[in-house]
């Protein structure tokens, strides 16, 4: 993951808002957030660059071609208002550190169901609010969702279905999570959602929560001319458990803070009997890679952080993969060897900003990793 961050030192308090998603509503939206008066903060999140096929539906220059979404829209947004903080993070959002996405509200432009439920989860845990647009080509239509993590609420997954969650579970073999087919929608499309979306963004933010769709989806069928509402419900079936957490700072040195270090930082916070078993959201750790040539390395990583390149087979040279069935959904102090304790949390693939949770009692605490 590569991060570039232009932080000014001098911008006044303000609002910030994470944008995750860069194309056909996520391009458009980038600059109507940059000329909010409540914004002056943006983070960006995607990990796809612009092509030849995205100069029509999407708010991009020829000379962006071949660029980062996240690098071209940074720029954009500090050309509009240079005042603004922008960081762009250059991942898909399921890589991304949890607390990174921490902000008074985040925007999702997202064009899959998979890309969706990794915003809305991480919002809940992190109690933010959170406004999904999307468009449909057929019948002209934009429309824009807003949830509003609490007691009573409907999450995203609320609405689900066996089937919405069994159609999740088919992956695609060429495509990577999150990268649906294109919509081939027109940048006017794009752009309409987008201005729903801000719109409500910046009812939010400004606190006019009475008027902001809350727990609604508005859609706005522009081909009929036709203005629908519709409300949800929290579904106490829904499979998403709906926990929001204050995260607790865990000061240290990802490069240089052992595990065995991080063990005893929870164990002393949760003062309990209980074995401290230590997890992150829906990545396990990799205990065992394997290449098709059948050689085989042992390791402790974190699900998702290693590039391709970074998993070489050293026999054939090609790229070894995670064998799924022995990853570990946590870590527990006493199943690790001390070389493996010894590893600073930087090698297993934890940085700052990851949220390490742990069980006690029957409750959840959650660990932020907080550079020093
Ligand atoms: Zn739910
Ligand atoms: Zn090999």
């Amino acid at each position: 993951m590569e991060t570039n961050e232009n932080i000014s030192p001098n911008a006044a308090a303000g609002k910030h808002v994470v944008v995750v998603g860069l194309g056909n509503i996520g391009s458009p939206l980038v600059e109507l957030l940059a000329r909010l008066e409540f914004v002056n903060r943006l983070t960006l999140v995607d990990h796809d660059a612009y092509d030849e096929s995205n100069l029509r539906g999407q708010a991009v220059l020829p000379s962006d071609v071949g660029r980062p979404k996240v690098l071209v829209q940074a720029e954009r947004a500090g050309q509009i208002n240079p005042a603004l903080q922008v960081e762009a993070i250059h991942a898909a959002v399921e890589d991304v550190p949890l607390a990174r996405l921490r902000a008074d509200v985040i925007a999702a432009c997202v064009d899959s169901k998979w890309g969706r439920q990794h915003v809305s989860q991480p919002a809940w845990r992190l109690n933010v609010p959170w406004v999904d647009a999307g468009v449909a080509a057929e019948g002209r239509l934009a429309r824009v969702n807003v949830y509003l993590p609490g007691d009573d609420q409907p999450c995203y997954e609320c609405a689900w279905s066996k089937r919405d969650y069994e159609t999740m579970e088919v992956k695609q073999p060429c495509q990577p999570h999150g990268s649906a087919a294109p919509t081939h929608a027109p940048a006017s499309l794009g752009s309409l959602a987008a201005s729903l979306q801000a719109i409500e963004v910046e009812k939010i933010l400004s606190g006019d929560l009475k008027s902001a769709a809350v727990g609604k989806q508005i859609t706005l069928a522009a081909g009929s001319h036709q203005l629908h509402s519709m409300s949800f419900r929290r579904n106490p079936k829904c499979k998403f458990d709906h926990r929001t957490f204050q995260l607790q700072p865990v000061r240290c040195e990802p490069g240089n803070f052992p595990l065995r270090e991080l063990f005893a930082a929870v164990q002393k916070e949760i003062d309990g009997a209980e074995e401290v078993r230590l997890h992150l959201d829906g990545k396990p750790f990799e205990r065992q890679w394997r290449c098709v040539c059948g050689a085989e390395q042992a390791v402790l990583a974190l699900a998702g952080r290693t590039a391709a390149k970074d998993r070489a087979c050293r026999r054939c040279n090609g790229t070894m993969q995670p064998v799924g069935f022995v990853s570990l959904p946590s870590l527990c102090e006493r199943t690790l060897t001390p070389p493996e304790l010894a590893k600073p949390l930087s090698e297993l693939g934890l940085v700052a900003g990851d949220v390490i949770f742990t069980n006690r009692e029957n409750s959840r605490i959650a660990f932020e990793l907080v550079n020093t």
